[in-house]
C-alpha cells in the first residue's frame, strides 16, 4: 500500500498516473540491501528467501530522485529517462469549469460547452443545480451534480493545489466555495474573485 504521505499528486497530476519508480534487474542484484535501507520513503522490501531487493511501493518514490540507483554497487537499478519528468511538466494543463445554478432549467448553451470539451480533452465541465427540473440529463461528456456548486467541487476528484481559480457568484456561494478550495489546498493568493450581492 502506498503511503499517502508520499504518494501525493505532483504538480496537480495524481501520483497513480505517473510511471516513475525504480526497476531492479534481479539477476544482477547481489542482495546487499543498500537500496532497502537507504530509501527514506520505504519504497523497497528485502526478500530474505531469495536475497534480493524488491520494489514494494513504487508510488512512494519521489519524482526525480535516483538515490538508490546512484548508491547501488551493482549498478542494477534503472529509472525512466529524466525527459519523462520534463514531458510531464510540459503537458497541457487541465481547465475545469464548475457551473452552478438554482434550477436545471437555468442552464443554457450546453451545446457550446459540449463542443468545447470535444475540441479540448483537457477541458472538463461540472454542472450543478439545487433543483433537478424535469429529470435533467446532462449532455454527453458533462458531469451533473444535484446540489450546490461548492458541493460539486467538494465531491469532485480533482487536484487543485497548482491551479489558478476564478470564482464568480453571490457572496454566500463565494464564501462557501472558498472553504472548499481551502480544504483542497488552493493557496488564497491563487484565487481571483468576482463576488456580487443578490
Ligand atoms: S543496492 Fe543494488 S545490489 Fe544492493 S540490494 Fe539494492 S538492487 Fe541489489
Ligand atoms: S529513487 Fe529515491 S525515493 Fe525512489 S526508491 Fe530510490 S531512494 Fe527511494
Amino acid at each position: 500500500m502506498p503511503d499517502p504521505k508520499f504518494a501525493k499528486p505532483w504538480h496537480g497530476i495524481p501520483r497513480e498516473e505517473i510511471d516513475w519508480h525504480p526497476t531492479v534487474n534481479e539477476e544482477a542484484c547481489i542482495g546487499c540491501g543498500t537500496c532497502v535501507t537507504g530509501c527514506g520513503r520505504l519504497g523497497y522490501r528485502f526478500d530474505f528467501a531469495r536475497k534480493k531487493s524488491v520494489v514494494y511501493d513504487p508510488l512512494n518514490c519521489l519524482l526525480g530522485c535516483t538515490t538508490c540507483a546512484n548508491t547501488c554497487p551493482s549498478n542494477t537499478i534503472s529509472f525512466p529517462p529524466l525527459e519523462y519528468v520534463a514531458e510531464l511538466l510540459s503537458r497541457p494543463e487541465d481547465m475545469l469549469l464548475f457551473w452552478g445554478v438554482t434550477d436545471t432549467s437555468d442552464f443554457y448553451h450546453l451545446d457550446y460547452l459540449q463542443e468545447w470539451i470535444k475540441k479540448d480533452s483537457n477541458f472538463k465541465i461540472w454542472l450543478a443545480a439545487r433543483t433537478n427540473y424535469n429529470r435533467f440529463v446532462p449532455p454527453n461528456g458533462l458531469i451533473f451534480y444535484e446540489g450546490t456548486v461548492y458541493g460539486a467541487l467538494k465531491k469532485a476528484d480533482v487536484y487543485l493545489t497548482n491551479c489558478d481559480v476564478y470564482l464568480a457568484g453571490p457572496a454566500k456561494t463565494v464564501r462557501a466555495t472558498l472553504d472548499v478550495l481551502a480544504e483542497k489546498g488552493v493557496p488564497r493568493d491563487r484565487i481571483f474573485i468576482d463576488s456580487f450581492v443578490r
